[in-house]
């Protein structure tokens, strides 16, 4: 038969040096009490049936945030592990919305990216996509790259790439490296959220290599039709107009459909010229170094 402790028990336990005091603690009516705080450092349960030592309220306190810390430092290593498996490159590696400059010309796109980002769930459910465009130094990168890494902090699976990166993952598998074509489209439906990023660089001055460029639009199609089937978003970010796309990069028009298709809002980034500026307070700063 088991043999639980009273409270008289343990105060017993106390008196005859079962049970010892320890230094932040005295004894009131036999019993440890915290020093700092005056609450016990005994529990009892309701019928009495078993007294054990308990934690005060500044004991209690420290536990939890013991816990806090070891649940942030959880969460952060999970957050590390999730980011390496993005492929965001080093630059954009720390970027969060609050690092954005935001202007009058983008303050409307982040507000839209923050709220993608807070209803991910329902984007997600409901496979919506987007399509982000503008100038060449609008900050499309940073943008995206931003809701990636707060995709991520959330727990999602994202990943960030471009097509050239993905063709060349492709042509390396034709030699023996990496992954098939089956796999890397099944790795690729993994992933919560696909960013791909610039779509259409890989095409500029595609007339000089017609082959080779009839083999990556099909490869992209297959990608597309990949996620498409899977039910999984894409945010696209690119220096064209979807209908540029086929007009000045001659795309075929059942790839520029399905990417329509798959962009559920189309949203243009005002440019700002972030390197003009950046250039800029540069040269402000070279000046007054007497430059
Ligand atoms: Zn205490």
């Amino acid at each position: 038969m088991l043999v639980f402790r009273t409270l008289e028990m343990l105060k017993a336990d106390f008196a005859n040096g079962k049970e010892v005091l320890r230094p932040d603690e005295y004894l009131n009516n036999g019993l440890p009490y915290c020093k700092k705080c005056k609450q016990p450092r005994w529990y009892v349960s309701d019928d009495n049936l078993f007294a054990i030592r308990g934690l005060c309220k500044c004991q209690e306190e420290q536990r939890m945030q013991q816990q806090q810390i070891e649940l942030k430092q959880k969460r952060m290593i999970e957050f590390n592990n999730r980011q390496k498996l993005s492929l965001l490159g080093d630059r954009y590696k720390n970027i969060m919305f609050e690092n954005a400059i935001i202007t009058q010309s983008n303050v409307d796109i982040y507000n839209k990216a923050r709220i993608y980002v807070q209803k991910s769930n329902v984007m997600l459910d409901n496979n919506i996509g987007l399509y982000i465009y503008g100038d060449n130094s609008s900050g499309k990168t940073f943008l995206t790259a931003c809701m990636c890494n707060e995709l991520v902090w959330k727990g999602y699976r994202c990943v960030y790439t471009n097509l050239a990166n993905i063709l060349n993952e492709i042509r390396a598998s034709y030699d023996g490296k990496g992954l098939g074509v089956c796999e890397l489209l099944r790795k690729l439906n993994t992933y919560d959220f696909a960013f791909i990023d610039d779509l259409g660089k890989e095409f500029i001055g595609r007339e000089y290599n017609p082959k080779n460029s009839k083999w990556a639009e099909e490869k992209f199609f297959e990608i597309l039709n990949s996620r498409y089937n899977a039910k999984k978003p894409i945010i696209f970010s690119s220096n064209y107009l979807i209908g540029e796309l086929i007009t000045v990069l001659g795309l075929d028009k059942a790839i520029v459909e399905r990417i329509n298709e798959m962009s559920t809002r189309v949203i243009k980034l005002e440019g700002d010229d972030f390197r003009q500026r950046a250039r800029a307070e540069k040269s402000e700063l070279a000046k007054k170094l007497g430059i």
